[in-house]
């Protein structure tokens, strides 16, 4: 069985069932105080920075096993697909908003809220949206999450920013940013303040399992990029060359700006 393929996230999900872990949604996890609460609480959050098929094929394989997940996805043509959105929020999960309009705004506070507002309210023109959050933009020089230093995304119904909401000392996150699960120097903004774990040895899913099996940490929120995980040989080849150009390209970024 492949690493980052669909069965091994199937796996990945019996697992936390069998663990006796109670799926949320972003939104639930937020509204209902969750992580304040003494059970065992998982939130598995996709970003969906590309392929939105891939994202629609995990929401199936999810709902098979009776998880509600939340998906963001980011407002870019070759990702925001409405059909595949509003299919996506049909099979019980959350939509959330991936937002990115400080970067596309280059700077201009002004101009990224505005884009902002726009863009949530085409979302809600799909779907229902209450959260929110930050695209890493590894390529651009901005942090999207600098414009909340300006304003205030509860002005537009927003209930959390997931990297700004949630105290992430109470919470055990991990993200398969770079193809691991281990903290990586390529990983520049999908990153948490204060992570509760180390996550040095954790360097694939089965490590993942083996670790969540032997510490049982209250709070976890598994972080994934739907078009890392293979629903297909095909998909598997594509996803690991395109991870293996983006780490080269990652790694040229990092060169330039030391
Ligand atoms: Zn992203």
């Amino acid at each position: 069985m492949h690493d980052f393929s669909f069965k091994y996230y199937k796996k990945l999900c019996h697992f936390l069932c069998e663990q006796g872990y109670e799926f949320a949604t972003c939104e639930r996890f937020y509204e209902e105080n969750l992580y304040k609460k003494n059970k065992k609480i998982i939130v598995m959050r996709h970003d969906v920075d590309r392929l939105p098929y891939n994202a629609l094929k995990m929401a199936e394989l999810e709902r098979e096993i009776n998880i509600n997940s939340t998906y963001y996805f980011r407002h870019i043509r070759s990702v925001f697909k409405k059909e595949i959105i509003k299919s996506i929020f049909n099979l019980g999960h959350e939509i959330g908003y991936h937002y990115e309009t400080l970067s596309k705004a280059s700077g201009d506070k002004k101009l990224a809220i505005s884009l902002f507002e726009n863009e949530l309210n085409d979302f809600r023109s799909v779907v229902p949206v209450t959260t929110i959050c930050m695209h890493g933009s590894p390529l651009s020089l901005y942090d999207n999450r600098d414009i909340w230093k300006d304003y205030d995304f509860k002005d537009y119904s927003i209930l959390a920013e997931v990297y700004l909401s949630l105290d992430y000392s109470k919470i055990a996150y991990f993200t398969d940013t770079a193809r691991t699960w281990r903290e990586s120097s390529l990983n520049f903004r999908d990153r948490v303040s204060t992570p509760s774990v180390n996550l040095s040895s954790l360097t694939n899913t089965q490590s993942l399992i083996s670790y969540i099996e032997k510490n049982k940490p209250k709070r976890l929120i598994i972080q994934t990029h739907p078009e890392r995980w293979s629903y297909s040989l095909k998909s598997y080849a594509t996803s690991l060359l395109l991870d293996t150009v983006a780490k080269s390209i990652k790694s040229l970024i990092k060169l330039t700006r030391v």
